[in-house]
C-alpha cells in the first residue's frame, strides 16, 4: 500500500460500500483527488449478500460479490485509490481542512469528507453469543451458510435480511428455523410466503432465543415462546441474528449531526450542518435502507462535494 500520509485529498469517503463507491465515481470522475478509506473489503454490505434482484439494471439477479467488483473497478478506473484502515476520528481545522484519523495511527487531511459507513448488525445479547461467534454463531449467512451443508440451522428476526438470507441458506441446510418475536413479518408477504413453501423450513412465531449452547462450537439453542412461556431447545448447528442494526458514526460524535436514533441528518444535497462533511447510504436518516438508495445517495453527495469545492475557490 502507498504511504498516503501528508497528501491533502479534494474528498475523503470514509466507508467503500455502494454509496461511497458511487461518491467516489462521481468525484473522481469531476477531476477531484478522491480516496476511499475502507476497514474491510470493497463493496460492504452488498459483498456479503447472495443474490441481488432490485438493482435496476440487472434483469437477471446479480450475486452481491459481483456487483461490489463492477462499483470497485469503475471507481478505481476513474482514478479513485483506496486506504485499508478504519477512521477513528475526524475533526474540522481552523483552515477548513478536515484531520481524519485512522486506527493503525495515520492522519489524513482532506477538504471535504463524506461519511458512508453503513450500519452494524445488533447483536442478540444472550448468553453464549459472544463466546461461540465464529463458532456458529454469525451475522452473514452468506459467509457461513454453506459450512453447514445437510445440519439444521436457525435464523432470527422476521424483517427483510431475514427472509432473504433463510431463503439463500436453503440451498445448503436440511432444516431451518425462523425464528421471530412478533406475529407478524417486516418482510414482504412474497418472500416470506416463498421461504414458508420451501421443504425443511419452519417458522416460530412469538419466540426468543435466550441461550445459546455448546462448548467450542453451536449444538443447540434455547427458545421461549412469549405466549405460552413455553422453553425448549432446539438442535442447530448454526444460529444467524438479523434483528436491525445501529448507524456507525462514533468516529463523529464530535460534531453532533447525529438524531436520537444515531442517524445522521443532512440536506437535500447529503451535506450535515458542518460545510464539507457529507454522508451518504445507510448511515443517513432515511426511511429504507437499500443499494439503490445508497448509489443515488452518494451520487448526489459525491456531485455536491465537486460543486461546494469550487465555491470555496
Ligand atoms: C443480509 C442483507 C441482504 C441485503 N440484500 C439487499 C438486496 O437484495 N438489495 C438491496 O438493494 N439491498 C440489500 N441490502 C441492503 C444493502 O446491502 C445496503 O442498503 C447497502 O449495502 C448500504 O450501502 P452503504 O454503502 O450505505 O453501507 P455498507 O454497504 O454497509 O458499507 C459501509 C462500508 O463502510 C465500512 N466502514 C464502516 N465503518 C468504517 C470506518 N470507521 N472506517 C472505514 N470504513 C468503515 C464498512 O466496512 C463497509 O464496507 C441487504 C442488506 C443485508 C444486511
Amino acid at each position: 500500500m502507498k504511504n498516503h500520509i501528508n497528501n491533502i485529498w479534494d474528498v475523503l469517503i470514509i466507508g467503500g460500500g455502494p454509496a461511497g463507491m458511487t461518491a467516489a465515481i462521481y468525484a473522481a470522475r469531476a477531476g477531484l483527488k478522491t480516496v476511499i478509506l475502507e476497514k474491510e473489503a470493497p463493496g460492504g454490505k452488498m459483498i456479503k449478500t447472495d443474490l441481488i434482484e432490485n438493482y435496476p439494471g440487472f434483469i437477471e439477479p446479480i450475486l452481491g460479490p459481483d456487483l461490489s467488483i463492477k462499483f470497485y473497478e469503475q471507481a478505481t478506473t476513474l482514478g479513485t485509490e483506496f486506504i485499508f484502515d478504519e477512521a477513528t476520528h475526524v475533526k474540522k481545522l481552523e483552515d477548513r481542512n478536515f484531520e481524519i484519523h485512522l486506527a493503525s495511527g495515520n492522519i489524513q487531511i482532506a477538504k471535504a469528507v463524506i461519511i458512508a459507513t453503513g450500519t452494524k448488525e445488533n447483536l442478540l445479547g444472550i448468553p453464549g453469543e459472544e463466546k461461540l461467534y465464529g463458532k456458529g454463531v454469525s451475522y452473514c449467512a452468506v459467509c457461513d451458510g454453506a459450512f453447514h451443508k445437510g445440519k439444521a440451522v436457525a435464523i432470527v428476526g422476521g424483517g427483510y435480511s431475514a427472509i432473504t438470507e433463510g431463503t439463500y441458506l436453503t440451498k445448503f441446510v436440511k432444516k431451518l428455523y425462523v425464528i421471530v418475536r412478533k406475529n407478524y413479518f417486516r418482510a414482504d408477504k412474497w418472500n416470506v410466503d416463498h421461504l414458508k413453501e420451501t421443504p425443511g423450513v419452519e417458522y416460530i412465531m412469538e419466540t426468543v432465543v435466550d441461550k445459546i449452547n455448546g462448548d467450542d462450537k453451536v449444538e443447540s439453542i434455547t427458545i421461549r415462546n412469549l405466549k405460552t412461556g413455553e422453553i425448549k431447545d432446539l438442535e442447530v448447528t448454526a444460529i444467524f441474528p438479523y434483528i436491525g442494526a445501529k448507524p456507525i458514526t462514533q468516529f463523529v460524535s464530535n460534531f453532533d449531526i447525529t438524531d436520537e436514533n444515531g442517524y445522521i441528518i443532512a440536506d437535500p444535497k447529503m451535506e450535515t450542518k458542518t460545510p464539507g462533511l457529507f454522508v451518504a447510504g445507510d448511515v443517513r436518516d432515511v426511511p429504507l435502507r437499500q443499494i439503490a438508495i445508497a448509489a443515488g445517495d452518494g451520487a448526489m453527495a459525491g456531485q455536491m462535494v465537486v460543486e461546494y469545492l469550487q465555491n470555496l475557490r
